[in-house]
């Protein structure tokens, strides 16, 4: 479902953070009417993402799994929380690889809410859809940005990488001192960076694993450097750093816009530090032209800053 535009704070956004509307001669509505025909989520809505046009118009979108309603409530975060209804529906695998297939992807990134409700917190779900891409897109990769699996971590993760997909994302979203503050009691900066460890001691082919970082919710420039130091002593291949929206009152105040040099700074420390990839930028999510993400990672390309 779309929902409305962000409105708190769009007034004083630096020049840097402004976005264009999608164009009527781009793939924009194109993609929009496969994803209402499948009835599917994608992240790019429910999180009111700034670059929407700019990444459906160019014939991409992050498929949003397991419902519309996250069992958490993340201080940054535009997804709807609450009590999720029922079962995960037994179909969306095979509607979602309906779409990547008529879409033409040839990278398909799937992320989900968080589903502290489900036994296996969603990850057969997760597998399932990786399959069900698999089968009507053999030629494509396979990218998902998963949550914590809460209490069945390492069953999950064996679940998952069963299916094998070609990146494994979890994002750390922010720095040590604020990881609680932000996240809540059910998350932990020490979990996410052992779940990425997991990922790659659990794997028994070369997955690439990928993490990805807010910036302006209060950290320092030498707490973003020094998360970022942390995810590649556990291993993590790519990084993403993008500025935080607020996207209601609702939600925490934006600390700072950060400066286009800054996020300069961080790509050249994350460069220093052996990332295969860093996309570093105000716009930049993690998934945000994630097909060049992974073929920078995996061509040792490097890093980009937008
Ligand atoms: S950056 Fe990601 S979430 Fe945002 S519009 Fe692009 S694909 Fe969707």
């Amino acid at each position: 479902m779309q929902k409305s535009l962000p409105v708190v704070e769009r007034a004083r956004r630096p020049e840097w953070m402004k976005v264009r509307a999608p164009r009527a001669d781009s793939r924009y509505f194109e993609v929009r009417s496969l994803l209402r025909e499948g009835r599917l989520h994608t992240i790019c809505e429910e999180a009111n993402c700034p670059n929407i046009g700019e990444c459906w118009g160019r014939g991409t979108a992050t498929f949003q799994i397991l419902g519309e309603t996250c069992t958490r409530a993340c201080r940054y975060c535009d997804v709807t929380s609450g009590r999720p209804e029922g079962m995960p529906d037994p179909l969306e695998p095979l509607r979602l690889a309906q779409a990547a297939a008529q879409m033409r992807l040839s990278h398909v990134v799937v992320t989900s809410v968080d589903r502290d409700d489900l036994p296996d917190r969603g990850a057969g779900h997760y597998a399932a859809t990786i399959r069900a891409v698999r089968r009507k897109l053999p030629a494509a990769t396979v990218e998902i940005l998963t949550p914590d699996f809460l209490g069945v971590e390492e069953e999950a993760l064996r679940t998952v990488l069963a299916a094998r997909p070609d990146v494994f994302g979890h994002n750390i979203e922010t720095v040590r001192r604020l990881h609680r503050q932000m996240r809540g009691a059910k998350a932990s900066y020490d979990k996410a960076l052992w779940l990425l460890r997991r990922v790659k001691e659990l794997a028994d082919y070369d997955v690439l694993t990928k993490s990805g970082i807010i910036v302006g919710l209060g950290e320092t420039n030498e707490e973003v450097v020094e998360t970022m130091r942390d995810l590649r002593a556990h291993g993590v291949d790519v990084v993403t750093i993008g500025q935080y929206l607020r996207p209601s009152e609702k939600h925490t105040a934006i600390d700072r816009w950060v400066h286009p040099d800054e996020f300069r700074f961080f790509r050249e420390q994350g460069e220093a530090l052996g990332f295969g990839s860093v996309f570093s930028g105000p716009l930049v999510r993690s998934s945000y032209r994630a097909d060049e993400q992974r073929h920078a990672a995996e061509t040792g390309r490097g890093a980009v800053a937008y």
